[in-house]
């Protein structure tokens, strides 16, 4: 099973997840730009943070054999703080960067006035770059959430095609497929979708514009969640042939439209390093 996990976020896991993943099957992820649990007070940490997503983070991810890329983007929580809205004014500098995939996260958190404005004004610059968008979809309020969200997309004017909406479940998945953009669905080990449900949308549905990712970050999350989909297909009748669309090609088509996918094999050197630092420890 080849996997691509379109929406990971890497910097908050070990080492021994990225040996784990790639054991699994695992050759490429997305990381998507987004808060870091607790607040930050200044532009200036986005700054940082979206470098590494571009520089120690692919550096890492490569010594594990697996190709990472990235989306930029100002998150929909942390578009409601004052002190991160210049954000914006940096993100034109990131948008032309080999690496950077999509924009994103961006959508709704609480559907407030400043995540309104910080979510036309990044469909805006998506149009402008000609890139993919990712969309956060919020945990409350779902259904609404996910209607008003497809509402921006339409008015914004981006191509559906070009746009994923996601965290989606049985609620909002049949007003996202009728939009015409693709759909996103994080499999969780304890709330919101889970492989058996997933197997069952796909049985709906079917498994074009689909895309299943594990979403793992710093809470309770599993980045194994893509594999273990893919496994609950092949039990549930699904051929090799849908998890692999499912699972690679379906991702490779989506962010493909960047042109800036880089999914040939990883050259692993264990002694290389990236400014000086390395993922080695204790040997020298
Ligand atoms: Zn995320």
């Amino acid at each position: 099973m080849r996997i691509f996990d379109p929406h990971v976020h890497m910097s908050s896991r070990t080492t021994d997840d990225y040996q784990a993943m790639y054991d699994a099957g695992v050759r490429a992820v997305v990381e998507p730009a987004f808060w870091q649990g607790q607040p930050r007070t200044s532009v200036g940490s986005f700054v940082d943070y979206f470098d590494s997503l571009l520089g120690w983070e692919p550096f890492r991810a490569a010594q594990f054999g697996i190709r990472h890329h990235c989306t930029i983007a100002l998150n929909p929580k942390e578009a409601n703080d004052p002190r991160c809205a210049d954000v914006l004014e940096v993100l034109p500098r990131y948008l032309v960067k080999d690496g950077v995939v999509a924009v994103g996260e961006v959508g709704y958190d609480s559907m407030t006035p400043e995540e309104d404005e910080a979510f036309a004004a990044q469909l805006a610059l998506a149009v402008e770059f000609e890139l993919p968008v990712l969309v956060h979809t919020p945990h409350r309020d779902k259904a609404e959430g996910t209607k008003r969200t497809l509402d921006v997309v339409r008015e914004s004017g981006i191509a559906p095609e070009l746009v994923v909406v996601d965290h989606l479940n049985e609620l909002t998945v049949g007003m996202v497929a009728d939009s015409g953009c693709w759909m996103g669905f994080s499999i969780y080990p304890d709330t919101k979708m889970d492989e058996a449900r997933m197997v069952v949308l796909l049985r709906e549905h079917g498994t074009a514009r689909m895309l299943v990712n594990s979403a793992a970050d710093w809470g309770r999350s599993d980045p194994l969640k893509t594999v273990k989909t893919g496994r609950a297909m092949l039990d549930a009748g699904f051929t090799a042939d849908d998890v692999d669309r499912v699972l690679w090609r379906n991702p490779v088509e989506f962010y493909g439209r960047s042109g800036r996918l880089e999914l040939s094999d990883v050259d692993i050197d264990p002694t290389a390093g990236f400014q000086g630092s390395s993922v080695r420890r204790g040997q020298g």
